[in-house]
């Protein structure tokens, strides 16, 4: 007999691909947003055999069975929040962003294109498809990597991030958060641009390299905020204060640099 009252929660659906290690994707993103207190739910668009020392292989899954996942969540659940992840080819993007936009739902999407370790997530000829995802968008979450592939704007500090950001704005995505973990410095300092206003989030940067799974793990942690129903700029000032203690309390597992802690 149940003595206590039904856990409710708000559901995330994430899209992203599978990381047998453990450390990214869509492992990651299940343990972030449970930590959050979301109900996590998965569509898997690509299985990677990977490790801590980096990806082995990669199979993309056929399209129909990817949008086949995302309607059997979608059937049964009212999903609260929608996160984005490795979506690995151009075709896979059109067919996300489809969905996204049916869906309505926040959407955070983190445009994975390589990993850490230098091995690729998106085939090179996809990076332009982002924008037809972004503009069904609410958050964006790029590294100084990837907001510059995006843009054209070389990020190497606040007001390149700042930059970068507002012309990704364009594409219609709400707000930008563009990482500065890969941007040297004695601090880590994530810039957020919305409409109305540019917050910077700054941390002590830890001396590790078990960062693996960084990105994932914040987009995560602010669709899960998000889901919640927390504002934007409460939920990404809480997903920067979450991956600063994850990167902290590191994993120190497998032959490479570990993993960041997910359950923080
Ligand atoms: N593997 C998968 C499936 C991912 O989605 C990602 C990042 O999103 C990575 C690996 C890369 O992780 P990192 O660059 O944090 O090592």
């Amino acid at each position: 007999m149940r003595t206590q009252a039904p856990d409710t929660r708000p559901v995330v659906l994430t899209v992203a691909g599978s990381d047998s290690g453990g450390g990214a994707g869509v492992q990651a993103d299940l343990k972030t947003a449970e930590a959050c207190s979301a109900f996590a739910t998965s569509a898997i668009t690509a299985v990677t055999a990977q490790h801590t020392r980096g990806v082995e292989s990669t199979h993309v899954l056929p399209l129909e069975e990817i949008s086949a996942q995302i309607e059997a969540v979608r059937d049964d659940f009212a999903v609260d929040a929608l996160k984005t992840g490795m979506l690995a080819t151009e075709p896979v993007i059109e067919l996300v962003a489809d969905h996204a936009a049916d869906l309505a739902a926040p959407t955070v999407v983190d445009p994975v294109m390589v990993a850490t370790s230098g091995d690729r997530l998106l085939d090179p000829e996809a990076e332009g498809a982002y924008e037809e995802l972004l503009a069904h968008a609410t958050l964006a979450t790029p590294n100084a990597e990837e907001a510059e592939l995006l843009t054209g704007v070389a990020v190497d500090g606040q007001e390149s991030a700042v930059e970068a950001g507002c012309a990704l704005r364009e594409t219609g995505v709400d707000a930008v958060l563009v990482t500065g973990g890969h941007i040297a410095g004695a601090t880590v300092q994530d810039v957020l641009v919305t409409a109305d206003s540019i917050e910077t989030f700054e941390h002590t940067r830890v001396d590790t390299d078990a960062t693996h799974g960084s990105g994932c793990a914040l987009a995560s942690a602010v669709a899960a905020r998000v889901a919640h129903g927390e504002p934007l700029i409460e939920a990404v000032q809480a997903g920067t204060d979450l991956l600063a203690r994850a990167i902290r309390y590191n994993h120190d597992v497998g032959k490479g640099p570990g993993a960041v802690h997910h359950l923080v």
